[in-house]
């Protein structure tokens, strides 16, 4: 595996530190758990889209694009980590935001991520749940051509065998980090929801024979679905990195026990997750990704699913500009007490 041979421009901030979580650790009494600071890669306050975005903008690149297109909910992370480096790259930015939650509240429609998107120059348009958003970013496309623009195409979660070496990266940075402070890892756990992180973890830490099991914690789909689309992507990328065949099905696990109500949609071990982990160690999560996956790891912890003497990393994959667009929905109190 030499990711060099494909096509990456750099500007997330890489490595994203490994860090030791001690404070939660103690209160659920064990196992060592570790944290993945994919939060931290740089780029319009970071997050996982970063890394795939590596690859994908430099195949953009390749292909003279002038115009990029993607989709994602409305308080979609991958968008605005497109729209700003688009923004960087000097490309226009078309974004597809689909509303799978219904929300109708000020904070979700216009705050966070959609803020963002539309500080970075983004060329927003809303869909409504359900839509067919490949067949709408192909019609957009055709749409941009006709006016003389030459777009490119990113999948929702820049998930494609293109975007998924950016997890075959990470999960070699990962791999490096633990050797060099002789971590074994017992565990890997995440949030999965358009597959390309776990796809392209599984890939690179099989490629690697690094013996290293990722639990994907989906936050949309049923387990079925989820693995199908994971294990799917995980072969394209070992395809395409020359290493057909590698990936066995019982490689790609995920849980959709925590999904709760459904995309979006925050429910208690959500909320937990997210103020446990503002609370014990100052990191914000997410309330639609990695609050969801910091909800299962926890659960799963609480149910004795680890050995208390292993060592368990959690990728925090990033989203807590989300947060703005659910302050109403994170149990936090509405008023504070006057004082004086
Ligand atoms: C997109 C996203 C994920 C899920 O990653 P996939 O590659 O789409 O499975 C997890 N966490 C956050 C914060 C995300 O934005």
């Amino acid at each position: 595996m030499h990711l060099s041979r494909y096509p990456r421009l750099h500007f997330a901030h890489l490595p994203t530190p490994l860090e030791p979580m001690m404070r939660l650790t103690d209160h659920l009494g064990g196992p060592r758990l570790w944290i993945k600071r994919d939060d931290c890669t740089g780029l319009s306050s970071g997050g996982n889209k970063t890394r795939k975005l590596e690859f994908l903008m430099a195949d953009a690149l390749s292909k003279k694009a002038d115009t990029v297109i993607t989709q994602g909910a409305t308080q979609s992370n991958h968008a605005r980590q497109t729209a700003a480096i688009a923004a960087k790259l000097g490309l226009q930015c078309h974004i597809l935001l689909e509303d799978r939650t219904g929300y109708t509240d000020e904070a979700y429609g216009h705050n966070g991520n959609v803020l963002l998107d539309q500080l970075h120059g983004a060329t927003l348009a809303t869909l409504p749940g359900g839509t067919d958003m490949a067949a709408a970013m192909e019609d957009l496309a055709q749409k941009l051509k006709q006016d003389g623009r030459t777009p490119y195409i990113i999948p929702g979660g820049g998930s494609n065998p293109v975007g998924a070496l950016g997890y075959v990266n990470a999960a070699l940075e990962l791999l490096v980090q633990a050797n060099d402070r002789a971590l074994v890892i017992d565990h890997l756990v995440h949030a999965t929801g358009s597959s390309g992180t776990q796809a392209g973890l599984v890939a690179g830490l099989v490629g690697s024979r690094a013996n290293i099991p990722v639990l994907g914690i989906g936050v949309r789909a049923d387990r079925a679905k989820q693995e199908a689309m994971v294990f799917d992507l995980a072969c394209r990328t070992a395809d395409y990195l020359g290493l057909p065949d590698i990936i066995r099905r019982e490689d790609v696990v995920a849980n959709s026990d925590y999904v709760g109500e459904g995309y979006g949609v925050p429910s208690d071990s959500t909320r937990e997750a997210v103020s446990m982990l503002a609370q014990l160690e100052g990191i914000l999560l997410d309330p639609v990704y990695s609050g969801k996956g910091m909800a299962g790891l926890i659960d799963l912890i609480r149910k004795g699913h680890f050995d208390k003497d292993s060592d368990v990393v959690f990728l925090h994959t990033g989203g807590s500009v989300a947060l703005f667009g659910y302050p109403g929905r994170l149990g936090v109190p509405a008023t504070i007490a006057a004082g004086g």
